[in-house]
């Protein structure tokens, strides 16, 4: 793409080829396989045409943080092999319109929730997917369950019929160091293991976005969810 001065910025797709290399290269630094680490592109605020863009370079999982936008993205977009993710703070008004567009819900951080979207979800539709919001920061503002309480949720959760507990999810404060990082990731890092020895079905460790996926990685990230490195600043 030129930009006015005629220097060049990279496309959607070239941006998606560096995350991946990022992705393989920090997989291979820690050991790990890079076909255990999903990409998550979070499209919230992008319009259709850069989603359809991301898509045309192989991109399939989306994430999107507001319900109306997102709903309205679903409907026009009809590729059948899309997959879309719900990643934004749940209000109980919205679950069922979230429980009948999205494929997944990172964001669960109450039993209430959980329940009316198991309740809402059609049989027809196949479970839907979730993980539970984790708080790392203990900051009042910052939505998710305190560590403490991760494990009573998740075997509430995996008693509702119509969703299939995947994993666990978290959005901490930023810092700026990768070794900063990759302590504030290590609680869930570590939850998330022993929980796995109780709901052998889950497989999603949700954490890193643009700023801190490298650290995600190296504390045993499968699914990194990212937004800006992808599609550029949001407006
Ligand atoms: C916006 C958002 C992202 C992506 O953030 P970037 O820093 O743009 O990569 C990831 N996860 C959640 C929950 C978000 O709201």
């Amino acid at each position: 793409m030129q930009t006015l001065y005629g220097d060049t910025m990279p496309s959607i797709s070239e941006n998606i080829s560096t995350v991946r290399a990022q992705i393989a290269k920090t997989a291979h630094d820690y050991g790990r396989d890079e076909s255990e680490i999903s990409l998550l592109a979070v499209s919230k605020t992008q319009s259709m045409a850069k989603i359809q863009e991301a898509y045309a370079a192989g991109q399939r999982e989306f994430g999107e943080n507001y319900v109306q936008e997102a709903v309205q993205k679903i409907a026009e977009l009809k590729m059948p092999d899309l997959v879309w993710h719900f990643i934004g703070p749940i209000q109980s008004n919205k679950t069922a319109t979230i429980a009948a567009s999205f494929d997944w819900v990172h964001s669960i951080d109450r039993l209430k929730i959980a329940q009316r979207l198991s309740a809402q979800r059609s049989s027809a539709m196949g479970r839907l997917k979730v993980c539970v919001q984790v708080n790392l920061s203990n900051e009042a503002t910052k939505s998710g369950v305190a560590l403490e309480q991760v494990a009573q949720l998740c075997q509430q959760i995996s008693a509702l019929p119509h969703l299939e507990l995947r994993g666990l999810m978290a959005i901490p404060a930023p810092s700026e160091t990768l070794e900063q990082q990759r302590r504030t990731f290590e609680p869930i890092s570590l939850l998330f293991k022993e929980l796995q020895n109780m709901h052998p079905q889950m497989d999603t460790l949700s954490i890193g976005m643009s700023a801190d996926f490298v650290a995600a990685i190296a504390q045993g990230s499968t699914m990194i969810r990212v937004g800006t490195a992808i599609f550029g600043a949001r407006d």
